[in-house]
C-alpha cells in the first residue's frame, strides 16, 4: 500500500527533505508518495533578505525560485505540490486540514508527516515568508519604498537580522552620509548575549566604521506619526525606566521570531509555541510525526541547526520506513557558530570559541549571501548548504 509522507513547508528544511525522499529514499521504498505543502509558492532565499529588501540590490530571480519548477522532473504519481497552508492536525485520524487558494480546507491523510513550517516575523517583515509570494512581494515592495523615501532609519533590534540589515543600510546610505541610520539595540552591544564580547565589540566598531548609530540598552517602546510612511518621534526605554527620544522617518522591526505552528493541538506545542520535538526529532508520543528547524524546540532557530537536523532525519528515513529503531539526533546547544555579515564588505562571526575573521566571513556570506548557490538549493543539487547530501 502506498505510503503517503506530507511535509509541511518547503522552506529551508521541507525543501531538502522532500527532494532526498523523491530521490534517495524512494529507490528503496518504492511504496513512497511525497506531498509537499506551502503557502509560499516560491522558494525564498531569506538568508538574502536584509540586502533585497532594499531598493535596487537584486532581482527577484535571485531570491524567490518557483516551487514547481524545481519538482517537475519527478513522477505525478510519486508527487504532489499543494499550495496553501495547515490549518488543523488530528495525529489521532493521521490528517491535516490544508487551506487551498480557493479557500476550500482540503483534508490530507498521511502515513509520515514532516512538520518543517519554520518561523516568521512579526509586523509581517519580509525578512521571512509574509503568508503567500503575493504577501511577501507587497511587504518588500512596501519596504523598499519606506526604504527609499525615508532620511533617517530606525532599525528596532540587534540580533542577526538588525545588525546585518542595518549594515546593508550602512554601506548603501550612511557611509556616504544619504541617511542617517539608527541600531536600537537592548544590550550595551550590539547582538546576543551568547555570542562572545569581543565578537559582538567588533559588530559596534564595524557599523560605526559605515555611519551607524549604535544605541544599546534601549528598546523602541512607542513612535508617533506611524501611518506606516513615517514615525517622526521615537521613544525609547531603558531596564532602569528611563525614556530616550529620538526622530526617524521610519522605524524597522527586525526582532520577534513567531513559530508557524498554530495549526497543531495545543498539547504538541511547548510554552515558546514551537514544537516538542523529541531527541529522535518526533513530537513526543506520535511515532510518525516529525518536527524540523525552527518550529522545533530543541535548539535555536538558525539554518546550521536546520541542516543538521533535516541531514539526521535523511539518514534514519531508511530504518523509519523498514519499521526499524532509529537513531537519536546528537546535538551541542552550547557550541555557538554563527556568522554575521556588516556591510557588503566586511562582517564578523564566531566558530566555537573562536572569532571568525572578517574576510573569511565576506568571502564565504558576504559576498552573495548565498544567493550564488540559491539555485542549486532550489532543486535540490546542492543537498543544503552546498555540501553533498548524505547517502
Ligand atoms: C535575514 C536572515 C539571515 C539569516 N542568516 C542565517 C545564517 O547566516 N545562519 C543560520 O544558521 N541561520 C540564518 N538564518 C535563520 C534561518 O533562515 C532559519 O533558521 C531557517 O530558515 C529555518 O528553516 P525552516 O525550514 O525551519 O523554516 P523556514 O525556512 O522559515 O521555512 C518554513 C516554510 O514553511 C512555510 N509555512 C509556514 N506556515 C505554514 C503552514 N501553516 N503550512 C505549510 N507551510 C507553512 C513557509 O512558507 C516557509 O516556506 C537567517 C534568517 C534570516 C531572516
Amino acid at each position: 500500500m502506498t505510503k503517503t509522507v506530507v511535509v509541511l513547508g518547503a522552506g529551508m528544511a521541507g525543501l531538502p527533505i522532500a527532494h532526498y525522499l523523491l530521490r534517495k529514499t524512494s529507490t528503496q521504498h518504492t511504496d513512497l508518495r511525497v506531498v509537499l505543502v506551502s503557502p509560499h509558492d516560491t522558494f525564498y532565499w531569506k538568508i538574502a533578505s536584509v540586502r533585497f529588501a532594499l531598493p535596487d540590490q537584486m532581482t527577484e530571480d535571485k531570491y524567490m525560485y518557483p516551487l514547481a519548477e524545481q519538482f517537475t522532473s519527478y513522477p505525478t504519481e510519486k508527487f504532489e505540490l499543494v499550495i496553501g497552508a495547515a490549518e488543523t492536525l488530528d495525529p489521532e485520524q493521521n490528517t491535516v486540514g490544508i487551506r487551498v487558494g480557493d479557500g476550500e480546507l482540503r483534508s490530507i491523510e498521511y502515513h509520515t508527516l514532516v512538520v518543517a513550517t519554520g518561523s516568521r516575523y512579526r509586523e509581517d517583515m519580509p525578512w521571512k515568508e509574509v503568508g503567500t509570494s503575493e504577501q511577501t512581494r507587497a511587504s518588500l515592495a512596501k519596504l523598499r519604498v519606506q526604504i527609499r523615501d525615508a532620511r533617517s532609519i530606525v532599525v528596532a533590534g540587534a540580533g542577526l537580522t538588525g545588525v546585518e540589515f542595518a549594515g546593508e543600510l550602512g554601506s548603501a546610505y550612511a557611509k556616504s552620509g544619504l541617511k542617517e541610520i539608527t541600531l536600537v539595540g537592548v544590550g550595551e552591544l550590539p547582538l546576543e548575549d551568547k555570542i562572545k564580547q569581543s565578537v559582538r565589540e567588533t559588530a559596534r566598531r564595524e557599523l560605526k566604521k559605515l555611519n551607524v548609530r549604535y544605541i544599546g540598552g534601549a528598546r523602541v517602546a512607542t513612535k508617533t506619526s506611524d501611518d506606516g510612511t513615517k514615525a517622526k518621534s521615537v521613544t525609547l526605554t531603558r531596564a532602569d525606566g528611563t525614556t530616550q527620544t529620538i526622530t526617524a522617518d521610519l522605524v524597522v522591526p527586525t526582532f520577534g521570531l513567531v513559530p508557524n505552528t498554530s495549526f497543531a493541538p495545543e498539547g504538541m506545542r511547548a510554552a515558546s509555541g514551537c514544537l516538542r520535538q523529541g531527541e529522535d526529532l518526533r513530537v513526543p508520543g506520535y511515532k510518525n510525526i516529525f518536527v524540523l528547524g525552527d518550529a522545533g524546540d530543541l535548539q535555536p532557530a538558525q539554518a546550521a541547526n536546520t541542516d543538521t537536523q533535516t541531514r539526521h532525519l535523511m539518514t534514519q528515513f531508511n530504518s523509519y520506513f523498514r519499521g526499524e529503531a532509529i537513531q537519536p539526533y546528537v546535538f551541542d546547544n552550547s557550541k555557538v557558530q554563527m556568522a554575521f555579515t556588516i556591510g557588503r564588505d566586511r562582517g564578523t562571526g564566531q566558530a566555537g570559541s573562536w572569532q571568525i575573521w572578517s574576510i573569511l566571513i565576506w568571502f564565504l556570506k558576504g559576498r552573495h549571501l548565498g544567493t550564488n548557490t540559491a539555485d542549486a538549493y532550489a532543486r535540490g543539487d546542492a543537498g543544503g548548504m552546498g555540501r553533498a547530501w548524505p547517502k
